[in-house]
Formats: structure tokens, C-alpha cells, sequence
């Protein structure tokens, strides 16, 4: 079974996710935005259920504050390094990229 690990770039802040399938060779992620190698490691998928805040788009500023709940388990969309993981949210029309969102404890 393959495991997505996600980053965010220290260099640009831009989260990726690279798929590890065990017993293969990882390679040094890099960034997909600016192919930098400096990047620290965003904790696992997001489950339903769970309790996240928008950050770092457009969104984010419109509902500062808002606690918003998963409709769905993140799952991922697109190919290759466009790939973007997903999640539905509760009261939100659409999908929403979670590297955007930020799980918080409640
Ligand atoms: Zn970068």
C-alpha cells in the first residue's frame, strides 16, 4: 500500500505530497514549485471528521477564525507533481485543497 507523505517548502511555502510505496527507494523530494529540498513534513491525511482552519489562500482571510470538519477522507486528484491532495468540507461547496487547511485539536 502506498503512503502519501506531505511538505511544505521552507523555501516558498508551497505543500506537496510525495507518494512512498514501501520497499522502494524514495528520492529526495523536492519542491514542485521552486525544486528546493528544504522542507518540513505536515502530519497524515486528513480523516472525516476531523476539525481544520483554512490557511494561506484567499479563503482563509474571508473565514479567519472559522473551525471547519472534513466531509470526507482526503483523497488525491490530478497526475504527477500537479497532484493536490483533497477534501470535502462540512458547509463548504466543493472541494478544498488541503494544503490549505490546517488540522487543529479541539
Ligand atoms: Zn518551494
Amino acid at each position: 500500500m502506498e503512503v502519501w507523505i506531505k511538505y511544505k517548502c521552507e523555501n516558498c511555502g508551497r505543500r506537496f505530497q510525495v507518494c512512498e510505496v514501501p520497499g522502494d527507494e524514495l528520492e529526495e523530494p523536492g519542491c514542485v514549485e521552486c525544486g528546493g529540498t528544504d522542507h518540513e513534513q505536515l502530519p497524515d491525511q486528513l480523516r472525516r471528521g476531523d476539525a481544520v482552519i483554512m490557511i494561506g489562500c484567499g479563503e482563509a482571510e474571508e473565514h479567519s477564525g472559522k473551525t471547519w470538519y472534513c466531509r470526507t477522507d482526503e483523497f488525491y486528484h490530478g497526475a504527477g507533481k500537479y497532484q493536490e491532495g483533497i477534501v470535502f468540507l462540512e458547509g463548504y461547496s466543493g472541494s478544498f485543497k488541503t494544503r490549505f487547511l490546517q488540522k487543529i485539536e479541539e
